[in-house]
């Protein structure tokens, strides 16, 4: 994606304040009646044979990312009292599982130190450059755990964006993310993941969330996890109602034969519409709902008719037919129509 222009992270900035203060009176009378959470699970899909070939794109996409080490202070404990962190910085605290620290990389006080210190410096480059692209970042803190593995596999990395609903708005309380290390050691896996702790904020729905993610996976960190389909008609694969298999996406952990087709799908819908209309699609796409804000009055997540509204609204052109001729589950919306909705979903 391209970088912005100074004025539109002016803008973005007076928005951002601005809805803090909306936000902080928001509490105020707040009623809580629900908490929820979002969770993207991220599966690793890369086969054991290719690992050398992975060693080295490791090492070149390492070159492309050492940024200018982090300026902020961050602060490092080797041995924290239990529930502490074992170092913080400015967007992060970063703490190792019990059965990570069993190990032989991680038993030793200055090993937990010196990983600690530079993961966070790393973690902080990434987070303003992503900052940079997007001209937005979230409000809270990222809260990473690293584990040997995480629910029982090595596969999965977990970005999760703790919200709570009341008073008809879904208010971001916390964001959290699990890596195996495993996964952390990947770079288009940081960057797939730090995505979503950007992106989580709007409450996208799943295919879309997860194509922009592979997006950023493949192409700023030049991952080779979810590569893209040549032809967006010849690999549909659609449900036995006829609607497109990415609307069936829950977003939660999944692993079905499904599951590759989808990440891979999601990033070939999302790279070509940003190949037709331009680098800055999606930043138009975020800016114009940060300015209406309707996403967080939605109960439950936002359907594919709401973003295909906005993609439109960005690109300048109806899109309605694309995601018809691809059976997405979508019609022609205004924004009349989405608050209709929001008024039916609230109505008691
Ligand atoms: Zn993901």
């Amino acid at each position: 994606m391209g970088i912005l222009r100074k004025e539109y992270k002016d803008k973005m900035k007076y928005r951002t304040r601005l809805l803090n203060t909306l936000t902080v009176k928001i509490h105020i009378v707040i009623f809580l009646v629900a908490i929820g959470s979002f969770l993207y699970g991220c599966a690793a899909l890369q086969e054991a044979g290719e690992k050398r070939q992975k060693r080295l794109d490791e090492k070149r996409v390492e070159k492309r990312f050492m940024l200018t080490a982090s300026k902020g202070k961050i602060g490092v404990d080797a041995n924290p009292l239990e529930g502490k962190p074992h170092g913080e910085s400015e967007h992060y605290t970063l703490t190792f599982s019990k059965d990570l620290l069993a190990k032989d990389k991680f038993d030793e006080e200055k090993e937990r130190e010196i990983f600690t210190g530079s993961a966070l410096s790393y973690m902080e480059s990434l987070y303003d450059e992503l900052h940079r692209i997007y001209g937005f970042k979230p409000k809270h803190k990222i809260h990473v755990t690293l584990y040997d593995l995480y629910r029982g596999t090595n596969r999965v990395a977990v970005t999760g964006t703790q919200y709570k609903y009341g008073n008809n708005i879904k208010t971001v309380t916390g964001i959290t993310m699990h890596f195996p290390m495993a996964m952390y050691e990947k770079h288009e896996v940081r960057v797939h993941e730090l995505t979503h702790a950007f992106t989580n904020i709007y409450f996208l729905p799943t295919w879309f969330n997860e194509g922009v993610a592979v997006l950023m996976q493949m192409e700023y960190a030049k991952g080779t996890g979810h590569p893209k389909f040549e032809s967006l008609e010849g690999s549909l694969k659609t449900d036995l109602n006829g609607i497109n298999e990415l609307e069936n996406w829950g977003g939660h952990i999944e692993s079905t034969p499904l599951t590759h087709w989808r990440y891979c799908y999601a990033y070939t819908v999302v790279s070509e519409l940003r190949k037709r209309f331009g680098n800055e699609l999606y930043i138009k796409v975020f800016e114009l709902m940060e300015a209406d804000q309707l996403h967080q009055k939605l109960a439950g997540s936002m359907p594919t008719s709401f973003i295909v509204y906005y993609i439109s609204q960005a690109a300048g052109v109806d899109l309605v037919p694309f995601f018809k001729n691809l059976k997405f589950n979508v019609r022609k919306i205004d924004k009349d129509d989405i608050l209709q909705y929001i008024q039916n979903q609230n109505r008691q």
